[in-house]
């Protein structure tokens, strides 16, 4: 799909508040990889997919999950709206027709991340949650400029907020979530 259908396609599916959060994760990861000094085209176009998935209802992601043979966890199951990553990377493969491996795998992981992510990783995981629409977390002006200062320190600082969020909500914590920030902690 080229760029003027990905943005056609996109604003046909998402909400509107869904569809400006895109873009400004976009636009952070082109910032983000810009500082980090490496090319801006892959991490726009990850940041534009990464929720490409997220309208469905529970019952669709999961029957998704079904069709195309989609491992379902536990805690997922109880959670459908959780798959959004993985049905994301899957439509961004077979609907925007991505084949970059980096790309897809920003995608698949940029909700709990996971230990030791790649660069691309780390910069849609970390856009995700400081781009210029996000208001939910009060120390996101500090996150934002660490975030341009040292990508890892901003990971763990963006790992403590949200398990310290989820635990006061009594959420169910994906294990991922947790293991990612015991392996970020050495980064503090
Ligand atoms: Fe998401
Ligand atoms: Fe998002």
């Amino acid at each position: 799909m080229d760029k003027k259908d990905i943005y056609k396609e996109l604003k046909s599916k998402l909400d509107n508040k869904r569809y400006e959060h895109t873009l400004g994760v976009a636009h952070t990861a082109a910032c983000l990889a810009m500082s980090e000094g490496i090319d801006t085209d892959k991490p726009f176009l990850a940041g534009l997919l990464h929720d490409c998935a997220k309208w469905m209802s529970d019952k669709e992601y999961i029957e998704y999950c079904k069709r195309y043979d989609i491992d379902v966890s536990d805690v997922e199951k109880a959670n459908p709206p959780l798959l959004h990553a993985k049905v994301g990377a899957d439509m961004a493969r077979e609907i925007y027709g991505v084949t970059d491996e980096e790309i897809l795998s920003s995608i698949r992981w940029h909700t709990t991340g996971h230990p030791d992510m790649n660069l691309m990783e780390e910069i849609i995981f970390v856009s995700d949650y400081i781009e210029p629409n996000r208001t939910h977390d009060p120390e996101l002006p500090m996150i934002r400029r660490e975030a341009f200062d040292d990508l890892h320190k901003a990971t763990y600082h963006i790992y403590a907020n949200t398990m310290k969020h989820l635990k006061s909500l009594a959420k169910t914590l994906d294990p991922m979530t947790e293991e990612s920030y015991r392996y970020y902690e050495r980064y503090r």
